[in-house]
């Protein structure tokens, strides 16, 4: 989701090091949005030195340049680095939980865009090796993986490549990933691997760089190559290995970038609401992930509401804002549909004067993209006085207005920079469908077969809306 860069010098440089040319294409990525920053470095005869912090990029730079920032002088000329910008999905924006993440033992570092849908089967299965985590995060797991698959293989007394070690853990992973990982064992090497997340390889004059997308390196190189779906790369200072899970090479698509520095901040696109039409299809498919098993069921763990509670509720009512209330609008469609509960979609500055009629039955629902629109806020405040139970559906990880609410469903949609909003919004619609499908599972007004189906159609969603997308130039011509 957020922004990912990477990069290998063949020889120490002089001037500007690893760490420089790394900080310098995270800010080259602010334009992604994020909550929190942080770098890893790998030093000859050092190890791995890690700098990170909730915030912004100002306060990782503050940071670097502290006394255990990684900028120390043993830092000149460091060869290789990799940096991250996180918009949390799973744990606050903190300190601890911003990237890079390390193994266990210290030796690998990992940073991660994306979610690892099956994270909490493999936290269960690293806590039976005595792992446990220190962050609330999914990417965790990744790094701890890597650590003892180096771990066994060494044990075992192979020797194995970085790379290969991203291609085990890889092919244990579920969900959507880009991947990069540095090792203290493997001096002057990078390991990425996507799934379903962006990534693309900068080929420079003895640099080789690694991106969410190119404005990560446009600064220093042109020439680029694009990943498919499943691939692992590794990259040292003077080329690429790529290979797909499973350790055959395949070749990339070269390519050239032939946007301006100021086009590659928005993606090369004309504008951020243009880039954000076309992030549609994968914000939806983000909120949908690993919110259903493999029978249709719905899983909505993250809603700490108890069911017993929940299947007593007898009123909803939406509070929202702006575009939000038309999130609302559909809601009360799929809600009343599904579940047969009455549902009032209020304009939040309006709630909190019109004195409505709210108990604890009522199920109040907050729908806000940032989590801090002011009204919804205050509206949300004075439901919980009145007794209601709040729900906030909401795209902005530990913002005030889900921290606010007795329960939280987070849309995926990655942030949103476009003023008018498109794929914040489809994710609010999605939010809404699976939370009145989730209703009518637990209050039994729809058969579990039925509830399946209209899942199977949600997943399906994606794909239609990107079939629009690629029609566009037609739509145009109409228009
Ligand atoms: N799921 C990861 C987290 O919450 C990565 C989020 C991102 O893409 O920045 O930390």
């Amino acid at each position: 989701m957020c922004g990912i860069v990477g990069v290998v010098f063949a020889e120490p440089p002089t001037g500007s090091d690893a760490v420089d040319v790394v900080l310098r294409g995270l800010k080259r990525l602010e334009y992604r949005g994020y909550d929190s920053a942080g770098v890893a470095v790998q030093i000859d005869g050092h190890g791995l030195h890690v700098t990170k912090r909730a915030g912004k990029l100002s306060a990782l730079l503050d940071a670097v340049e502290g006394a255990d920032g990684v900028a120390g002088s043993h830092q000149v000329g460091a060869t290789t680095a990799i940096g991250h910008t996180r918009w949390a999905t799973h744990g606050a924006p903190t300190d601890v939980n911003a990237h890079p993440h390390l193994s266990a033992d210290g030796r690998v570092a990992v940073i991660h865009n994306g979610i690892i849908e099956n994270y909490t089967v493999l936290r269960a299965e690293l806590a039976t090796r005595g792992i446990s985590q220190v962050s609330q995060t999914d990417t965790e797991v990744v790094a701890h993986l890597l650590g003892v698959t180096l771990e066994d293989a060494r044990t075992a007394g192979e020797s194995i490549t970085l790379g290969e070690a991203m291609r085990r853990v890889c092919r244990r992973l579920e969900g959507a990933f880009t991947l990069l990982a540095v090792s203290a064992d493997h001096p002057g090497v990078i390991a990425a691997a996507r799934r379903s997340s962006p990534l693309v390889v900068g080929v420079g004059d003895g640099a080789m760089y690694l991106g969410s997308d190119v404005a990560a390196f446009i600064d220093d190189t042109r020439n680029a190559i694009e990943l498919a779906e499943d691939q692992v790369v590794e990259i040292d200072g003077r080329g690429a290995r790529i290979t797909d899970f499973y350790g055959d090479e395949v070749s990339g698509r070269a390519f050239t970038v032939d946007w301006d520095a100021a086009a590659a901040e928005k993606g090369g696109y004309e504008s951020y609401m243009d880039k954000e039409i076309d992030e549609q299809p994968r914000a939806v498919a983000d909120t949908l992930r690993a919110r259903v098993d493999l029978s249709g069921r719905l899983m909505l763990d993250e809603i700490r509401i108890s069911e017993d509670e929940l299947r007593a509720i007898d009123k909803i009512i939406v509070v929202a804002c702006g575009t939000a209330a038309y999130a609302g609008m559909v809601a009360r469609y799929a809600i009343e549909h599904w579940c047969r509960i009455p549902v009032e979609v209020e304009l939040a500055h309006e709630f909190r004067y019109r004195d409505p009629i709210v108990g604890a039955r009522t199920l109040v629902v907050a729908i806000s993209q940032s989590g801090e629109t002011m009204d919804t806020l205050m509206a949300v405040r004075h439901a919980r006085e009145q007794g209601a139970r709040v729900l906030a559906i909401c795209n902005t990880y530990g913002s005030t207005i889900p921290r606010e609410s007795d329960a939280a469903l987070y849309t995926h949609a990655g942030p949103e920079v476009a003023v008018a909003s498109t794929k914040a919004f489809l994710s609010q619609m999605t939010a809404s469908y699976l939370l009145g499908l989730y209703l009518a599972q637990l209050q039994g007004t729809k058969f579990a077969d039925e509830i399946a189906e209209v899942v199977d159609q949600l997943h399906a969603i994606p794909d239609k809306i990107q079939k629009v997308l690629d029609g566009m130039d037609y739509v145009r011509e109409v228009a």
